[in-house]
């Protein structure tokens, strides 16, 4: 979809003519007799904000339908309500740390399996597959250290025994990628993240590639409640406006730090899919359209809490915080924040080291983003240079 499709695929306000949409601050709609209304008796079930931007958010994932969620995490949790007990899942093992702790604190206790497999190897999702997996799920690329796994391949391999391939598209975003046409059968969006893009809300979207898996969903959606709210329904809808133009200036500062970062004495490794070095850049650049992402993490030489934690705290534009995807440009250490939820043991085999630092570029300009980075390391080696001389 081109800017030009995106934008003018939000309506303008029939009623009045309004060029923006109308936040339908409601929670019900009234009724000239019993079941004989204009499309809309409760807000739960369905608000016209909320179908502006379910509508628009199909659209452009090229799916069915849209449903827009509270959170990114009630999008998922919509999702595995699909699943009976005795059910399994095969999840790629680099997984968001709040869908893990879902997954194995409450979906588990439920009667779900779950099998943490390394995705970006296709043929370990067809080792573990089988009569009792009904859903593969992958992020791709993935959160912190951006793996990307084959959409392709791995929906003929969750097909091959009826399961269904849902895809976290959230980094990718559907600028860079549209799992759906790749073979998907769900995507899901924490929509706090790029598609909100301002780092002022929280919201979470599904979308389906079939009327048959929309009618389940929109099931769980009205059964369950907990839906996105007109309002946030507004500024996501705003977001998405600007989508394209936010996703690709950051995608190109994404570049220009992790070129920066390659370059540095004090950093130990890289991790973006755009430079040749990533393990799956080759994927990457198949199935994500020319562009990889706004994110870029790296460990550092000095694989210590201490030289990270005064890292993380010496920069000025890179503001300390959980999340991503915003114009600001924000930094993690998903060690100690998104990620502590998953066991040490299980970060490091998934390749999350204790340096490791989650870069999420804004929409600054490049130049500066570069600088702010510089002096950190600067900062880090002073204090280095200081605990020497004390001790
Ligand atoms: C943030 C995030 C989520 C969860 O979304 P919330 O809106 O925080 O609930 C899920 N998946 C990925 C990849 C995320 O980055």
């Amino acid at each position: 979809m081109s800017a030009t499709q995106i934008i003018h695929s939000i309506p303008s306000d029939p009623l009045t003519g309004a060029i923006s949409v109308p936040v339908y601050q409601t929670s019900t709609f009234i009724q000239e007799a019993p079941g004989v209304n204009k499309g809309y008796d409760y807000a739960r079930t369905n608000n016209p904000t909320r179908k502006v931007l379910e509508d628009v958010v199909a659209n452009l994932e090229g799916g069915h339908s849209g449903f827009a969620f509270a959170t990114g995490l009630a999008a998922i949790d919509a999702v595995l309500k699909l699943l009976s007990a005795g059910d399994e899942i095969i999840a790629v093992d680099d997984i968001y740390g709040g869908a893990y702790r879902l997954f194995t604190h409450v979906y588990e206790k439920l009667g779900v399996k779950v099998h943490y497999v390394d995705t970006t190897d296709a043929s370990n999702v067809a080792d573990k597959i089988s009569s009792k997996t009904k859903l593969v799920w992958i992020e791709s690329p993935t959160n912190p250290t951006l793996k990307v796994s084959d959409i392709q391949t791995i929906a003929i391999i969750a097909k091959s025994v009826g399961a269904l391939l849902v895809v976290d598209n959230t980094f990718a975003s559907p600028i860079a990628q549209k799992p759906i046409a790749l073979g998907a059968d769900i995507v899901i969006h924490s929509g706090t993240k790029y598609i909100g893009g301002h780092s002022d809300l929280v919201a979470g979207l599904v979308v389906t590639k079939t009327q048959e898996l929309s009618e389940k969903i929109k099931f769980v959606q009205n059964a369950s409640g907990g839906v996105l709210g007109p309002w946030d329904c507004f500024l996501t809808i705003r977001g998405i406006e600007t989508l394209e133009l936010r996703y690709k200036k950051q995608c190109e500062n994404a570049f220009a730090v992790a070129a920066f970062l390659s370059n540095h004495h004090a950093v130990d490794e890289v991790f973006y899919p755009g430079l040749v070095t990533h393990k799956n850049h080759a994927i990457a650049k198949r199935q994500q359209n020319g562009l990889f992402g706004g994110i870029v993490s790296f460990t550092l030489k000095e694989d210590t809490q201490d030289a990270t934690n005064q890292f993380v705290t010496s920069t000025s534009y890179f503001k300390l915080a959980e999340s991503l995807g915003g114009v600001k440009s924000l930094l993690c250490h998903p060690p100690q924040m998104t990620h502590c939820s998953i066991p040490r043991e299980i970060r490091l085999q998934s390749g999350i080291k204790d340096s490791l630092i989650r870069l999420s570029c804004g929409i600054e300009d490049a130049h500066d983003l570069i600088n702010d980075l510089s002096q950190a390391f600067a900062g880090v080696n002073k204090q280095k240079s200081k605990h020497y001389v004390e001790s």
